[in-house]
């Protein structure tokens, strides 16, 4: 079986691994730390606006509360946004606002957002598909410039920038996911970063009971009955700790080799499927922009697209779509607009096997597999 995603985990994650369980300390500790600040260097910010957390998901979460989302505020976000926004946003009784995507890039344009606000637009929250940075600098100049605060889900983001500066912060608040299919992994895990200096405080208390310590432990050094609470705000339990730190660390030393066996994968897809009759490559990445090359997608004819993904299945290799649109949803509410992009685009894209276990094999036997079955359904009688 060809995975569509994979982690790329070895010897130097177990040894990282043997080391926290040699120290005795699993918690929130010195490796959450040390991951934490070399995260911030990679963004090229300052570590006291970063916070390592369980997954990006409680970062969406968090953001929605960090930023006041409540009933009457609106944010405007792609209906092709991953399920867990939508959540995070309605979940405060927060209106979310549909906008279209362009069809080729799946990313919303700076018109897109523009074209979706409303009086009571609090937030708008973009992510970036498959690692293309897309038009987040206009976006974000467009956000400062009414005064709407700028959620980047930068889950697809991790290497991805625009002109030197990371994907993630262009915003006021972003999140990174390290789940077992992204491209960073620690099993689960996100990164968190809030821009204002008062709100990075407030979200590692709200990140941990409230509380300002984060262990008795450390307290102790500066305080006689460090048991005692000092309750600020009404937290969760949402950080992430020492073991999948650990790992974190590992796989961020490793990520430039990780996205560059991602980008020859891209390249050897494009040089296969180049010429393809009815396929569509992803679009190139513009001049200053750098992308995490997370997904490998192509667009077909949505009449076969279905039955192409089928037969691969059958060939053993797993393809997928991301995202489908919440517009859809009977659980986001009924009255949205029509999304042309949105919809042309989740009924003519395929992603195929994209991560860093592939082989040269492998992408001719997927590219091969391609061309058979676009063929054989192309070819009128068999239609
Ligand atoms: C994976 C993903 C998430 C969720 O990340 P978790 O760490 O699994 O919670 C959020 N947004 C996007 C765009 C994603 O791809």
């Amino acid at each position: 079986m060809i995975n569509v995603f994979q982690p790329t985990l070895g010897a130097d994650e177990l040894d990282a691994i043997a080391e926290v369980f040699a120290s005795n300390w699993l918690g929130h500790g010195p490796r959450t730390k040390a991951f934490e600040e070399q995260f911030a260097a990679h963004l090229g910010v300052d570590p006291g606006h970063v916070l390592f957390i369980n997954s990006a998901t409680s970062g969406l979460f968090l953001a929605a509360e960090l930023l006041g989302l409540g009933p009457g505020d609106d944010v405007v976000m792609p209906s092709a946004s991953f399920v867990a926004a939508g959540n995070a946003v309605a979940s405060t009784g927060a209106r979310p606002v549909f906008c279209d995507v362009d069809e080729r890039t799946m990313n919303p344009t700076a018109a897109h957002i523009e074209q979706a606000l409303t009086p009571d637009t609090k937030a708008v929250l973009v992510l970036h598909y498959g690692g293309l940075p897309g038009e987040i600098a206009a976006i974000a100049q467009l956000c400062r410039e009414r005064g709407i605060q700028l959620i980047e889900d930068a889950a697809c983001a991790v290497s991805s920038s625009v002109d030197g500066t990371a994907c993630g912060t262009f915003g006021d608040v972003a999140m990174w996911s390290f789940d077992a299919m992204k491209v960073l992994v620690t099993g689960d895990g996100g990164m968190l970063y809030v821009r204002d200096t008062e709100l990075a405080l407030r979200a590692k208390r709200l990140a941990y009971h409230g509380l300002e310590q984060s262990s008795g432990f450390t307290a102790a050094k500066v305080s006689h009955r460090w048991w005692e609470l000092n309750v600020k705000d009404f937290g969760r339990r949402i950080v992430g700790n020492d073991l999948t730190a650990a790992i974190g660390l590992v796989q961020l030393a490793r990520l430039p080799e990780l996205i560059t066996r991602r980008r020859t994968n891209s390249e050897l897809y494009d040089q296969l499927l180049t010429d393809t009759h009815g396929v569509l490559l992803p679009p190139q990445t513009p001049k200053g922009h750098t992308s995490s090359h997370y997904f490998y997608w192509i667009q077909l004819d949505p009449t076969i697209r279905d039955h192409v993904a089928a037969d691969l299945l059958k060939e053993g290799i797993y393809t997928t779509f991301r995202y489908p649109p919440l517009h859809k949803i009977p659980a986001y509410g009924p009255g949205h607009p029509e999304l042309p992009g949105t919809e042309k685009s989740s009924e003519n894209t395929l992603l195929l096997p994209q991560h860093p276990g592939l082989d040269t094999n492998d992408i001719h036997t997927i590219a091969t597999a391609l061309h058979t079955s676009i063929k054989h359904h192309t070819t009128p009688t068999h239609n």
